[in-house]
């Protein structure tokens, strides 16, 4: 077996290799954007530059969503908080801004992406992790609330009621970056591809061989193994854990997925949340939210919908997967302690 687990661990990679001929390599590019490492694999021939196109496609929404360059779209309209102007934007970082409010009406208190304030008390943004005071961590939640972020679709514009109200994407930004990508991979006719947008990973079609793309799901407790390993085909994998970013403070470890509720990191009983779907967007929001909102709601409300499936990692080292996945996923962490269930609707 533990020969056998660096296997799982680097199926990703290996999933191209093991292509039936020799020209199969794929034509790759890693990159640092959105504040983490990306990777892109395309396995058709002369891959290269519907590669350099998606890239480019990445960074260019990195520049217009990411709230740390001055420059962007939600630097402008964070700037102009509470000062009653409405800023106009590119139709699809309006869009973008409606759908993560949609989300936070989905499952109330788990999902708010005017959780900046908050981020900040924490010092995530700035990499001066710390535990807040209560009076700063008061203050920063007082200005959580997207129902005061106001939104119109028909004109591209927004305005965000509260002086010192702030927007941030983090939880959103890769997986709608993760579905521009896979459309412009795709006018480049590209019918075979692996994205890793930072804990999203993306498939395109299948490997060239017809069968299933093989993607590892991390264990949260040992980032190094699989926890499982997914067939996918046309899906998003979107992962959220309090294992990707947390420092230590008097033995207590902190996370940066916070529970909008307490201003605290979720506690929910889950170390990770993978969620799988054709809606790259949706995934990326569910993983956060479906996190912070533990594994009974997360059930809940994964049966009361069908587009998506669900890989949840407890504290208690259980890992329930949703059926859907049941016939394209296999257990990898039995002799780590892990005991697998399937969840039914
Ligand atoms: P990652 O960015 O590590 O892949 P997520 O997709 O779960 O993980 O997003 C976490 C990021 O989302 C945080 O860094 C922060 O910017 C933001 N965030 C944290 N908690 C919430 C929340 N409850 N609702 C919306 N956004 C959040
Ligand atoms: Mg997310």
């Amino acid at each position: 077996m533990k020969r056998f687990l660096p296997f799982l661990c680097c199926l990703l990679f290996l999933a191209g290799c093991t292509a039936p001929s020799a020209d199969a390599e794929p034509a790759q590019v890693q990159f640092f954007s959105m504040d983490t490492v990306m990777s892109i694999r395309v396995y058709n021939e002369g891959g290269e530059d519907a590669i350099q196109a998606a890239r480019q496609e990445v960074e260019r929404l990195d520049k217009l969503l990411s709230r740390t360059n001055p420059d962007s779209q939600i630097s402008l309209l964070n700037s102009h908080a509470g000062d009653g102007t409405l800023i106009s934007l590119d139709a699809e970082v309006a869009d973008l801004l409606s759908f993560a409010k949609s989300v936070s009406q989905l499952l109330p208190g788990c999902f708010d992406i005017t959780i900046a304030p908050v981020m900040d008390a924490w010092g995530f943004t700035k990499e001066e992790r710390h535990v807040p005071s209560a009076e700063a961590l008061a203050d920063a939640m007082s200005l959580v609330n997207s129902e005061a972020l106001i939104v119109d679709e028909a004109s591209s514009s927004a305005r965000l009621e509260q002086a010192g109200m702030e927007v941030d994407l983090g939880a959103v930004a890769k997986g709608f970056a993760a579905g521009r990508a896979d459309a412009v991979l795709r006018e480049y006719g590209v019918t075979s591809a692996l994205l890793d947008l930072g804990g999203n990973v993306t498939a395109i079609g299948s490997k060239l061989d017809g069968s299933a793309w093989q993607v590892a799901v991390k264990d949260p407790q040992n980032t190094s193994e699989a926890l499982c390993v997914l067939s996918l085909e046309d899906q998003t994998a979107s992962t959220s854990g309090g294992y990707e970013r947390y420092f230590e403070e008097n033995g207590q470890t902190y996370h940066h997925i916070i529970d909008p509720k307490t201003g605290y990191p979720a506690d929910s009983g889950l170390l990770s949340v993978t969620v799988i779907s054709s809606d790259h967007m949706l995934a990326d929001a569910l993983s956060t939210t479906l996190f912070v909102a533990g594994p009974e709601e997360a059930l809940d409300f994964w049966r009361s919908r069908d587009d998506f499936e669900l890989v949840l990692c407890t504290e208690d080292n259980r890992v329930i997967v949703t059926e859907g996945l049941e016939a394209g996923y296999r257990p990898a962490g039995e002799d780590r302690g892990y005991t697998y269930e399937i969840a039914r609707r």
